[in-house]
């Protein structure tokens, strides 16, 4: 795993392991507060019971207390506001007293509930709310809301029942649950981002078929980092064309990028330079312009993939919201990107090298080893299906002449102008190998001899009448071939057999004069 990979994972472990620090400072801070409320209630019982005992005592008490001491009378009005309450809500004693309660400090959305418990309250001295504690939000002068601990009883004074309200503000308490929340929530994505990571990483590394790379890339992208749009280019290594294997959602290709694009693919500056191109803002600053406009705002990354000395594709992820991505995510995808770059390396590596294995140097067409293992493999398989198969083998007529006269540098030209000619005329199925010399043969899998035959000459005129060479002294020289055609498994039941009958075939039309096509 690469250098950026690795140091995202351990940012995302050490990350972790700060945020669980944290947590374990904001959870003690809970509980302290927690230890404290506890004393606090502890406390205020007291107070109430002291209350009880006498006016006096009770107003030298909630004189020192902390929390907000409040009373009201039969009618809803203040009757008694202390130190606290003044601190607390930002009104003073007088300001507050024979106000009504509720419109003072009481959201508007508690006034309802309110109401129809304090009739009954008012002959009852009872209510769903007294006699315990509970939270809930308060408003102070300013109009700000805050969040508040009520503990609620009821006292009869000169026969009528008035509800005694002790308040703590909890702000500080509510500020650090909410932090530990976050804190929590925070590492818990961190997690999370790890462990997709680990698996993306895992999938990938055993893969070496690039199409199924591409799958599992875009998979995990969308995933991970839900664009709106998610395509994955990649630069063809035998064309060099830009190829499009992913567009998501669907889209024509020239929809999405600028054609000129396709066939010079350096035009795109992240493959360009090889350096990712993030528009936050896709109006504004540097921005890629090889994409057409598929979203009027939002943000787009373009990533290079690199490897191996060059640049082979780009990812590209657009999203219409603006900052939906932050900066972490936008380092998470370069992690995922840097772990596909090297997959996707692995794997063309071994395909090319698979390819050169099976591959003739001077023609580009397949090699003897590849013929030898695909003509086993295809009669095994004809065998099993109960198909037919044809082979031809055709040698270039005269070519010592050619050889002897211009030299082997003109020869080796010939063999090339060869495949070339005969390749214009056969089908992908169809398998073209150099089998020898100046000598090569053809696959053609489930076809039987007619159809061979007529493939034979089709391809025996057409390099009669396209393939010539002018050589040195500039004059121009035909080339032609001779073709034996054989089927399996009427002509040979086996690789040596089958292989020898067209080779007898094939020395039939040079014995009856060269330039035909013949069968055993
Ligand atoms: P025929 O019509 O009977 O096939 O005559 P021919 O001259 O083509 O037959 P022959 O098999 O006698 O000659 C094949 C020649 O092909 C001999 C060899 O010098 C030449 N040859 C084989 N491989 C190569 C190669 O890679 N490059 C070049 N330039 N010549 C080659
Ligand atoms: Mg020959
Ligand atoms: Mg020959």
């Amino acid at each position: 795993m690469g250098n950026s990979v690795n140091s995202e994972i351990q940012r995302l472990k050490s990350k972790i392991a700060a945020l669980e620090q944290l947590l374990e400072v904001y959870e003690k801070s809970v509980l302290e507060q927690t230890d404290k409320l506890y004393e606090e209630i502890t406390e205020r019982k007291r107070t109430e019971e002291i209350v009880r005992e006498s006016e006096e005592k009770f107003r030298a008490i909630s004189t020192s207390a902390k929390d907000a001491i409040i009373m009201m009378d039969n009618d809803g009005k203040i009757s008694f506001w202390n130190e606290a309450a003044e601190k607390i809500f930002s009104y003073t004693s007088q300001e507050a007293v024979n106000k009504e309660l509720h419109p003072l400090i009481v959201p508007q959305r508690y006034f309802e509930a309110f109401r129809k418990g304090f009739i009954k309250f008012k002959i009852t001295g009872e209510g769903p709310v007294i006699g315990r504690t509970q939270e809930l939000m308060a408003l102070n002068k300013d109009g700000s809301e805050f969040p508040v601990e009520l503990s609620l009883s009821a006292l009869k004074i000169k026969n009528k029942w008035c509800a005694l309200g002790i308040l703590r503000d909890i702000t500080e308490r509510k500020q650090a649950e909410e932090k530990l929340n976050n804190a929590l929530k925070e590492r818990d994505a961190s997690m999370n981002n790890l462990k997709h990571l680990m698996e993306f990483s895992t999938t990938m590394r055993d893969e070496t078929q690039e199409k199924v790379l591409v799958t599992n890339v875009s998979k995990a992208l969308k995933r991970q980092f839900n664009p709106d749009i998610l395509a994955v280019l990649l630069i063809d290594s035998e064309t060099k064309m830009l190829d499009i294997p992913v567009i998501e959602p669907p889209m024509a290709i020239e929809k999405f990028i600028k054609d000129e694009v396709i066939f010079n693919p350096l035009l795109c500056r992240a493959i360009n330079t090889g350096q990712e191109v993030f528009a936050k803002d896709i109006n504004e600053g540097i921005c890629c312009t090889c994409i057409r406009n598929v979203v009027d705002t939002g943000a787009s990354i373009c990533i290079p993939l690199t490897g191996g000395g060059s640049t082979f594709g780009v990812v590209i992820l657009i999203k219409k919201e603006m900052g939906y991505w932050d900066e972490e995510q936008y380092k998470l995808m370069l992690g995922y990107i840097e772990i596909a770059t090297s997959s996707f390396t692995r794997s063309r590596l071994l395909e090319s090298t698979r390819r050169a294995s099976i591959t003739d140097p001077l023609t580009g067409v397949y090699n003897r080893r590849f013929f030898d293992e695909m003509l086993e493999k295809q009669i095994a398989f004809a065998k099993r299906h109960n198909q037919q198969i044809s082979l031809l083998i055709m040698d270039i007529d005269h070519f010592k002449i050619f050889n002897d006269t211009y030299g082997h540098m003109v020869g080796d030209r010939i063999l090339q102008k060869l495949t070339k000619t005969v390749k214009e005329i056969i089908r992908s199925s169809d398998m073209l190998s150099r089998y020898g010399g100046e000598e090569f043969s053809i696959i053609m899998p489930s076809a039987d001899i007619a159809e061979a035959l007529n493939k034979a000459e089709a391809i025996r005129k057409h390099v009669e009448s396209n393939c010539s060479e002018a050589a040195i002294s500039g004059e121009s020289h035909k080339i032609t071939i001779s073709i034996g055609v054989a089927s399996f498994p009427g002509h040979g039941a086996d690789f040596d057999s089958l292989l020898s009958t067209a080779d007898n075939a094939l020395y039939k039309a040079k014995k009856s004069g060269r330039n035909r096509v013949e069968k055993p």
